[in-house]
Parts: C-alpha cells; structure tokens; sequence
C-alpha cells in the first residue's frame, strides 16, 4: 500500500529530476557581487509534513544566501515586539512594484506598502533595532531563527553581508529617505547594517521548510507542541506572505502554486501549505521579477500533484 509519506517521497524526488534536468534556469542576481558566485544549476526540495515526514531531493543541505526570505522571521519577531502597532510603520497591500522600487515611497509619504518590499523590511528591521544595539538585534534574529529550525549552526555569512553593504546604494538610498520622513528611528546605518546582515543568514533548504513549520500549523510546532505565535497571527502572517511575497510577481505566484510563499534573490522560498506542509526550495536563477525561476515551477507541479493550493476544495 502506498502511504502519503510515499507519494510525497516519490513526487519531490521526481520534481528534483525534472528541475535539475531543465536547460532554462534564469539568471543569478548579481547585484550582490557574491551572490554572483552561486551554481545556477543548483537545485533542492525539501517538504516538512504535518507527521514530521521530511521529503528532500536534490541539494538539500547546502547553505545559500536566503536574503528576502528572512523578511518573513523578522516580520514574526517585530509583530512579537510591538504587535499590531507595526501597522502604523508598515502598510500591508501588495505593491505592484520592483521590490527595491523607490517611486511608491514618496507617493506614500515614506510608509512602505508591505514589510517585504526592501523598503518594509527596513522598517521592520528598525523596529526590532529600537533599544537595542545592532550586534544585539542581529543576535536575537539569528537565535530565533535557530529555535525555529531546531538548528543551531545556522550563521551569517559575512562576504555575502559585506558585499551588500559595499554595493547597496538602492536601499541605503530607500532607508535615507524613510529617516527624512522619520520612519526610521535609529542611526540609518545601524538599521542598514542589522537588515544586510539578517539577509546574509545562510540556511539549507532543510533548515528552512523546518523553520516555517509554525506557519503551517496554527502558530505552533507540530513536533513539539510548542507555540510560537498565536494561530491569528501565523493566518495573518500567511496572508501577508500569499498577496506580497513574490513582489509584482505576487498574483502569479498565488495563480500558479496556490500558496502563502516567500522568495528572496539568493534563489529560496519558503512555501507554506497551511495544516499539511512547510516547504522549501532553493534555485539560484531568478526571473524577471526577481523571484527563482525553477523553484515556482517545482512548487507549482507539487502543490498540483499533492491538491495542495489553498484555493482547492
Ligand atoms: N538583500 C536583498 C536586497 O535588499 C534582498 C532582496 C530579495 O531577496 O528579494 O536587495
């Protein structure tokens, strides 16, 4: 008799054949200089079911850049730290803009229209920085982060951290604009410098599906039991994740896979199939929009093998 965990073997080990096959992979960002370094022909699946169950195929444990994927813990954390009052800094509509977009924020009076764009999680960054000094703010990221994955080699790697900071002139630009509308409430490179760092954690596709566990399972870890946030928020988290996740690709995200999901310009997302599965994939070509190329269609035909979208019966 096949059981679930089978199918489920048998579908991702498939996925990982088909994706590692593909000739079309996208482009490596290389606006980060060290981003630029990565394999494009990397590709891993690792899908973290309700039982515990871990499918994995293909490069599954190698670390890479999970940049704009750590949007989504420092969102959790912040919301932790000052609840719904993080709504004043932050809208929560999706964008419809590049993500590193800069017009939308003068028309906004400087409040970034959702913690994903860059200019949002900035804001986010520096609500997690107020009262406290960046080496601290940064410690608490990286230990939550641990704690969610259950892992605690999880580190920044300090080139990745190192060349952003050399080269990200858009969000230094983005960051010193919300100070002039007092956004920002500390020093603009303090926050600058906690937000590149926090996007230079390394983690492994294993690390990740098991660090979103909480937000497919009402808040909780369905191993342990253990609360991580209240089943309000991880709903709430996920419908920030399912209409901004993606940038202006969002829409075509949730047409195409069906689910709560994040990308980030190192090659990551973290998909969420909320009650059944916490899902990552890492395939360092991105598209147009700056989202990875294979890993939405490696999403797409497993939330179609497995029923999974959100909006199915
Ligand atoms: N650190 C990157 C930046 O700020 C994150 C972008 C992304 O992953 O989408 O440009």
């Amino acid at each position: 008799m096949t059981t679930d965990a089978d199918k489920l073997d048998s579908v991702v080990a498939a996925i990982a054949a088909e994706m590692t096959a593909r000739s079309e992979r996208g482009t490596v960002a290389d606006y980060i200089p060290e981003l630029a370094r990565v394999d494009a022909n990397s590709f891993g699946l690792v899908v973290v079911g309700a039982d515990g169950h871990v499918a994995a195929a293909g490069d599954t444990d190698v670390p890479f850049s999970v940049q704009s994927v750590s949007k989504v813990f420092t969102l959790t954390l912040a919301l932790g730290l000052v609840g719904d009052r993080l709504w004043q800094r932050v809208g929560r509509e999706p964008s419809g803009s590049p993500f590193n977009s800069i017009v939308q924020l003068e028309r906004e009076r400087g409040i970034p229209r959702n913690p994903f764009i860059n200019a949002g999680a900035i804001a986010v960054t520096d609500v997690i920085l107020s009262g406290h000094k960046p080496r601290e703010a940064l410690g608490e990221i990286v230990r939550f982060m641990r704690f969610l994955a259950d892992d605690s080699s999880i580190v920044i790697d300090d080139a990745v951290a190192a060349s952003e900071q050399r080269t990200g002139f858009r969000n230094i630009a983005l960051a010193n604009y919300m100070k002039s509308f007092g956004v920002l409430e500390n020093p603009v490179n303090y926050t600058l410098g906690v937000y590149f760092h926090h996007c230079a954690i390394a983690m492994t596709c294993r690390q990740l599906a098991m660090a979103g566990r909480f937000l497919a399972h009402d808040g909780k870890n369905p191993t342990t039991g253990l609360s991580v946030v209240s089943p309000e928020r991880a709903r709430r988290i996920n419908a920030v994740m399912l209409t901004c996740g993606h940038y202006d690709g969002s829409g075509e995200f949730a047409y195409r896979v069906g689910l709560p999901g994040k990308s980030g310009v190192g090659g990551g997302i973290m998909a969420i199939a909320p009650g059944k599965a916490s899902i990552a994939v890492w395939s360092p070509g991105l598209d147009t929009q700056g989202n990875p190329l294979v890993g939405q269609i490696a999403l797409e035909i497993l939330t179609k093998c497995m029923g999974w979208s959100i909006f199915a019966a």
